[in-house]
């Protein structure tokens, strides 16, 4: 599709005329897509329709910041999520640079009935960041974290990463909990849930939204916190993108020392057993400051074992925790470290990209020794893939909280079991994936639940059964604020009116 841009100042025009990267000012110099022909787009319902040109200029006229059509400078990075597999086209990318834009994006989108993907980070496992042929709003202009050390709390735009937040707080010595891969969006991961490393001392990323900033689906603005709007509050905090977009949220932050000891051992995969028994009594008897994460894995040569711990407890203290590690089993490598906290949390970044068409996950509430067996006995080494069952450490402050008291259900929960099978990109991996399905057989009867951010294509019944106790109220709540179901691109709670 041929598309003529124009500047709206001829200040603007010399300033872009004289630069080669001129895309990236677009938001900048307020430059406006001009949109030349009627746009082909998707409603919700999975229809075929005809945006008019007119309204789409319209729509286009009315951003600070910027639509992209297919065929635009830019589309094609910007349409893209974390994993390539969600290779898909939307009709418009409204990169919103402002609530105010996010208010038209939401008016737009709902006036023409259209199928919505929000995206913060992009890392969702469903790929429901992106969308084929209705509209993405695309939040990745909107990063910013503002820290207020007297109040001890965080202002984080709706677009943020995690690593902006992290960054930003622990130069005041302030924290609050964030997942391990510092490029995943604050939005969909605090929105699900939010397990990290101090999640055990801080509770959930959910646990520390004071109140959020939202544009709910009549495109309205609203403030949610315990005073206002408390319903929306208590529904944003596990109920995902369901209700709105989320343009601010307000943190707590909690006093932290920035050094923590990291310490990594691994044993033979002929130990595997031996050792994941130790790592079950080991990280159900942990302290608060102590996060334990472990795992197995089975690469072409064979299992391997590992067990690995973040400490934010008084240094002097680490090796009270590291010791009963190194007497687990026969160590054959260990890494152990002091290190910055803000460091640890990039450590896993570009090398945790994991499979989504072959990962399966669900929360447990207790490592028995039956399903140790299952997860040992059912991997297979194979020259093609590799297989990993990881295990992210819930309890603590995350278990202390009653299960209806934000609409994240799982608090009885010991951790979070994720397996990942991988393969090379491109492969073909139709066995591989049969591998999993079957593999998963065994262990499902001990998982109760599974995690919403890391949900891939559970049914309808499934996703209502999860929120537990909890999905009743959370449907009350999707009635009155997105009745029509604009924004299902999420594990999505379907209205009753
Ligand atoms: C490498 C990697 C590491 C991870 N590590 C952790 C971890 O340590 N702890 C943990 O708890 N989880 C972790 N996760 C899972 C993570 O929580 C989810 O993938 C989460 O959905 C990512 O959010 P995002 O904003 O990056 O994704 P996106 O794909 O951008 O968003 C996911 C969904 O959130 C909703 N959404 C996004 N932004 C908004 C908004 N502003 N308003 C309303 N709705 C919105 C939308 O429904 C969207 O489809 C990890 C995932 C990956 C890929």
């Amino acid at each position: 599709m041929h598309r003529r841009r124009f500047v709206q100042s001829s200040l603007a025009a010399a300033v872009v005329a004289s630069l080669p990267a001129k895309q990236s000012l677009a938001a900048l110099l307020n430059l406006t897509t001009e949109v030349s022909a009627d746009v082909p787009a998707m409603t919700g319902d999975g229809a075929e329709v005809t945006l008019k040109q007119s309204a789409v200029q319209d729509l286009s006229n009315s951003l600070r910041g910027q639509l992209l059509l297919q065929g635009d400078d830019g589309y094609d990075k910007h349409r893209r999520v974390l994993y390539p597999e969600y290779d898909k086209y939307p009709g418009l990318i409204v990169r919103c640079a402002g609530a105010a834009d996010v208010r038209n994006a939401v008016n737009f989108a709902r006036t023409e009935n259209l199928l919505v993907a929000v995206k913060c980070g992009g890392h969702g496992a469903a790929g429901n960041g992106t969308c084929d042929g209705g509209m993405m709003i695309d939040l990745s202009l909107l990063r910013n974290v503002r820290v207020d050390p007297i109040a001890r709390t965080a202002d984080v735009s709706g677009g943020s990463l995690l690593g902006h937040m992290d960054h930003e707080t622990m130069a005041y010595g302030l924290v609050t909990t964030a997942g391990t891969v510092s490029h995943t969006g604050v939005s969909g991961l605090t929105l699900g849930g939010g397990f990290g490393r101090v999640g055990r001392r801080f509770g959930l990323a959910l646990d520390n939204v004071l109140g959020v900033d939202i544009i709910t689906a009549d495109g309205e603005f609203r403030r949610a916190n315990k005073d206002e709007n408390p319903d929306l509050y208590w529904g944003v905090r596990g109920g995902g993108g369901n209700f709105g977009v989320v343009t601010s949220f307000k943190f707590q932050l909690h006093p932290m020392q920035r050094q923590v000891v990291r310490g990594r051992f691994s044993f033979p995969g002929s130990e595997a057993k031996q050792v994941l028994n130790f790592f079950a009594e080991y990280s159900e008897n942990a302290p608060d400051n102590l996060y334990v994460s472990g795992g197995v894995a089975a690469r072409a040569n064979g299992l391997g074992v590992s067990v690995s711990i973040i400490y934010s407890g008084p240094l002097d203290k680490a090796e009270d925790f590291l010791a009963p590690i190194r007497k687990a089993g026969t160590v054959a490598a260990e890494d152990v470290r002091t290190l910055d906290y803000v460091f640890v949390q990039k450590m896993g970044d570009n090398t945790d990209i994991r499979s989504v068409a072959a990962s399966k996950s669900g929360f447990i509430e207790d490592l028995t020794p039956q399903l140790i067996d299952a997860i040992i006995s059912g991997m297979v080494p194979h020259p093609g893939r590799s297989h990993s069952m990881a295990f992210q450490q819930s309890g603590g402050a995350i278990g202390r909280v009653a299960v209806d008291a934000t609409a994240f259900p799982h608090r009885d929960s010991k951790a979070n079991m994720l397996c990942g099978v991988r393969w090379p990109y491109g492969e073909e991996g139709a066995e591989h994936r049969a591998y999993v399905e079957d593999y998963w057989k065994d262990i499902e009867p001990h998982t109760k639940g599974f995690y919403t951010n890391d949900m891939l294509k559970e049914s309808q019944g499934e996703v209502n059964l999860n929120y537990l106790g909890n999905y009743r109220r959370l449907v009350q709540i999707k009635d009155k604020y997105d009745p029509g179901n604009l924004f299902r691109l999420n594990a999505n709670i379907q209205p009753s009116v």
